[in-house]
């Protein structure tokens, strides 16, 4: 392979041609401030709410439902302290959530709970999927929110939003949902999917980083995530970023056209892939074989190390992730990982592969081939392999 293969779309996407496209007049030709009122700043006044029709249209929202924001962290963290602040106020200090969400969801999650809110944690099952009834079941009276992710950006696990959406509905309470790894790539509509608050990162979806938005349903009554000007009907102060909110718009726009082709095609390189690596032995895929994003492979290989593989792969050519990403230096693997029941020394040797619409099966294969002989070669040099290999330790997988 004379090429990169890049396989780590959950990580963040190329740009399309159309969102570089939407883009670039934003720069020169239409630079004006959308709050000026003469013409040249009306012009990007239009194209920012084109831009956010056209967003709104690709799930189901209206215009006046959607918020631009820098992305999904952003719009993760202002959804889930909006709803914190509305079940304060009326005494409602409860949330409940997964095991398994996104740092940016866990993290605030962990801030409120020392500000003395309390968290139910619902764990996900090894197959890295939870049910409505658990949430139906954890739903109290002071329950203020329930924030369980669209599809989980690891093992790719899609979760039962439409199921769930409707208990909370029944419950009165506020649900929210991270859908930054569903966006784009399966088909999202908050309405069907009783979906109060929803957040979305263009970069996930061909679009540009550090653009993304939060949906908030019109009958929720949202917080002001930044004081200053009347942008973003007074939530969010700050001259907005019309570049950002037009490539987003354009990129989503583009994904949505071709959503059932993509998923068909990536569906068919993923099983490929999961196919030809499940003959390695002591492999395993994590998460639901069928309740999956369709770009979504995420394997382990009994008595290697993530992070050597990833090395190897890369001088390779590849582009992948590992499950167990050293975040700041230490070796914790994977808290996705670790909830779906895995142990700690099978986490460790894990490789997420995500596809996007341009990979070939000819990559695939090359892949397959290339992972292959990297595991053999790692297990060869692995005292552990050998402890694995002789009776002294026992086989996990
Ligand atoms: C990437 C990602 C985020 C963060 O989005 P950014 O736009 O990078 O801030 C949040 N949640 C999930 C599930 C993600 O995959």
């Amino acid at each position: 392979m004379t090429h990169t293969v890049y396989l780590d779309n959950a990580a963040t996407t190329a740009m399309s041609d159309a969102a570089v496209k939407a883009m670039t007049p934003c720069f020169q030709g239409i630079y004006g401030n959308p709050s000026s009122l003469h013409g040249i700043g009306q012009r990007a006044r239009e194209e920012l709410e084109r831009a956010r029709e056209a967003v709104a249209a690709c799930i189901g929202a209206s215009a006046r439902e959607i918020y631009f924001t820098s992305g999904g962290s952003e719009a993760d963290n202002q959804a889930i302290r909006s709803a914190a602040r509305l079940g304060a106020a009326k005494g409602k200090k409860h949330i409940i959530s997964t095991n398994f969400e996104h740092h940016a969801v866990l993290h605030t999650l962990k801030r409120l709970e020392s500000e003395g809110f309390e968290v139910t944690y619902l764990p996900v099952d090894p197959d890295g999927l939870i049910t409505p009834a658990q949430v139906e079941e954890a739903i109290r009276p002071d329950t203020a929110l329930v924030t369980v992710m669209y599809a989980n950006n690891e093992v790719g696990t899609i979760l039962p939003v439409r199921e769930i959406g409707a208990v909370c509905r029944a419950a009165k309470v506020i649900f929210h949902t991270d859908a930054v790894q569903a966006v784009g790539h399966i088909p999202v509509d908050v309405e069907a999917d009783n979906v109060d608050m929803l957040s979305l990162s263009a970069h996930k979806f061909r679009g540009p980083k550090g653009a993304g938005a939060l949906y908030c349903r019109k009958n929720v009554a949202l917080a002001t995530f930044i004081e200053g000007g009347a942008q973003e009907r007074g939530k969010r102060a700050g001259t907005e970023n019309l570049a950002g909110a037009c490539g987003t718009a354009a990129a989503l726009s583009e994904a949505v056209a071709h959503i059932y082709e993509n998923m068909a095609g990536e569906k068919l390189l993923r099983d490929r892939l999961i196919a030809g690596l499940s003959k390695i032995p002591h492999s395993k895929l994590n998460g639901d074989a069928e309740k999956r994003l369709p770009g979504n492979v995420n394997m382990c290989f009994e008595g290697i190390e993530g992070e050597s593989l990833l090395l190897l792969l890369d001088a390779k050519g590849i582009c992948a992730s590992s499950g167990s990403a050293c975040t700041s230096g230490s070796l914790d693997p994977s808290h996705v990982l670790l909830a779906l029941g895995l142990p700690h020394e099978v986490a460790h040797g894990s490789l997420r592969l995500s596809l996007g619409p341009d990979n070939t099966a000819e990559e695939i294969d090359y892949v397959i081939a290339e992972v292959t002989k990297t595991v053999e070669y790692l297990r060869s040099i692995s005292p552990v392999w050998e402890e694995l290999e002789t009776g002294k330790r026992r086989h996990l997988i």
